[in-house]
């Protein structure tokens, strides 16, 4: 049996292994790497380096192979390469544990609307890309948001009217409705008879379920090949060694898995089957993907949308709008089928929910979940939360993956959403910590930025950049730095299965390091502004390093 209090109980063994490095025989043998010349932060060993100690790493086949405490040890280990670190802090290589890799790596390659201050900005922005890709037949974009302009209503097809010779589709920062002009409307039959299930459609905008009324185009390998490499330039530049993506296609997994095989792509990527029959019965018969750099054996639902765009369900209507009580994306019925074909396959089950009613379902449901095996089903976003709820968490197969920076991206408008008393139980983080003993941390990339940072001092100040409000949003769920880093590492690759490959500096884990400028656990010395990612290391090697 493995439930959580074993996994914590394991951390004892392994301080003591560590604390007293290997026998000095071991220590003529030359390794790959050697690490020096840094301050060692490990937030699920509570060790830091101080005046009186210092750490050599190395590192043998991509792998932490000795962490040798210098001024302990006489006879001290060489290696074909060295790299010294500066006098850096350096940390377990961040994980992102909810991003969505495909979405970020296309997004790269579409019209960026997130932050435009107005439609008029989209909108101009949306002009200097067709006039940059004259052959496109379809411009695709991604990121308003209509709270962060001055008339905060949801722009329509007609505002795209000058625009009639492509067809255009932009997605909300949400992900959960999409802005199309009249041509994609006419291409699709939409009308203002048209229904939809779970879905509405208002005025050229498409919520929820509507989006699929829209066909885009297919992409090829090669044009998502050419993607996912920008992407990870773009994830090792913030720090990031490994990640879960929260719902891919059979196809797109492949794509990533060749990838990968080639040497080409070299983050782990903990992989959640999207839950369509078709990828489903994929890996009922072809059975799951374990690899070194690649796990597939996880399963990506909804139950409902999202609060921006009013489709989260709640347990009461809407503050601001009577009579709405969000939509619901899976009956509880077929939740409880989907659970039950999950434990079947040995799958683990992670479910997006939002709203409180959702979220109380959904605990409801994993709660029947047997305490003796290690499941770890998780729920996906858990942004509201009826207080008494926080009571499931207690439960060994239960996990939550947050999002600081939802908090900090929403505190805007959500009271607007949720009224006076239920903002108080939105974004609990600390309050399911309490419970669980456990948080995975991400930040749903590309809806959030994907940088760590931004998790930490979100989770952490609960303020925006601007250290908006004093004293932070929510100020009784701020994290401590150890919990929050130690969310973006052991947690995260807790809440995948990977917690014994990576995310902690130990002897046997896989050579991922984040190395910073700053002191995290040191509030006198941490400082957002200046807070920088100065090198990447995945698997021993340098990925990125700032010049
Ligand atoms: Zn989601
Ligand atoms: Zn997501």
């Amino acid at each position: 049996m493995r439930n959580l209090s074993h996994t914590f109980g394991r951390f004892v063994v392994y301080n003591l292994l560590w604390l007293f490095p290997l026998t000095s025989c071991q220590n003529t043998q030359e390794y790959d790497v050697l690490l020096k010349d840094f301050k060692i932060h490990s937030p699920n060993n509570a060790v830091s380096s101080n005046e009186g100690s210092d750490f050599w790493i190395a590192v043998q086949d991509g792998k932490i192979a000795e962490i040798i405490d210098i001024n302990q040890q006489t006879i001290l280990p060489k290696a074909k390469t060295e790299l010294s670190l500066d006098g850096q802090h350096l940390y377990p290589g961040f994980i992102d544990a909810h991003g969505h890799l495909f979405g970020y790596a296309e997004m790269l390659t579409m019209v960026n609307l997130v932050g435009a201050q107005s439609k008029e900005e989209c909108l101009e922005r949306i002009e200097k890309f067709i006039e940059l890709h004259p052959n496109n037949e379809w411009i695709i974009g991604r990121g308003w948001d209509q709270n962060d302009w001055p008339v905060k209503e949801f722009p329509t097809s007609e505002d795209l009217a000058a625009f009639s010779g492509v067809k255009i589709y932009l997605t909300r920062i949400d992900g959960h409705a999409a802005w199309v002009n009249q041509t994609v409307l006419d291409a699709f039959n939409i009308t203002t008879e048209t229904t939809i299930d779970g879905g509405a459609i208002i005025e050229g905008v498409l919520v929820d379920n509507a989006e699929q009324l829209v066909e885009l185009p297919e992409h090829s390998s090669r044009f998502w090949r050419n993607a996912l490499l920008q992407a990870q330039d773009s994830l090792v530049k913030y720090g990031l060694t490994a990640m879960t993506d929260a719902g891919l296609s059979t196809k797109k997994i492949l794509i990533l898995d060749s990838l990968q095989n080639e040497g080409k792509f070299g983050l782990v990527v903990n992989a959640m089957i999207s839950n369509t029959e078709e990828d489903l019965s994929y890996f009922e018969s072809h059975g799951p993907i374990l690899k070194e750099l690649l796990r597939v054996k996880s399963v990506k639902a909804y139950l409902d949308g999202a609060l921006g765009s009013r489709g989260a369900l709640l347990r009461a209507p809407y503050h601001d709008l009577p009579e709405h009580y969000g939509l619901p994306l899976l009956a509880p019925s077929d939740l409880d089928l989907l659970r039950d074909r999950c434990l079947e396959n040995d799958w683990q089950l992670c479910v997006h929910a939002i709203g409180d009613s959702a979220h109380h379902v959904l605990l409801e449901s994993f709660n029947e979940l047997d305490r003796e095996k290690d499941l770890r089903f998780r729920v996906e976003h858990a942004q509201i939360m009826t207080p008494e709820d926080s009571a499931y968490y207690t439960h060994p197969n239960i996990v939550a993956s947050v999002q600081p920076t939802h908090a900090t991206s929403d505190m805007y408008w959500a009271e607007e959403r949720l009224g006076h008393h239920r903002i108080g139980h939105a974004y609990s983080y600390k309050r399911i910590l309490n419970a669980s003993g456990l948080l995975a941390l991400g930040t749903d990339f590309p809806i959030e930025h994907i940088d760590p940072l931004n998790t930490f001092f979100a989770a952490v100040d609960r303020t925006d950049k601007q250290h908006w409000p004093e004293g932070g949003f929510n100020a009784d769920q701020k994290l401590t730095p150890k919990e929050a880093l130690e969310g973006m590492t052991y947690g995260a690759a807790y809440s995948a299965f990977g917690e014994e490959q990576y995310g902690s500096i130990k002897i046997g884990q896989r050579a991922n390091f984040t190395v910073l400028n700053q002191d995290l656990f040191n509030s006198a010395e941490r400082q957002r502004e200046s807070c920088k990612v100065v090198k990447t290391i995945l698997s021993g090697k340098v990925a990125f390093e700032t010049k």
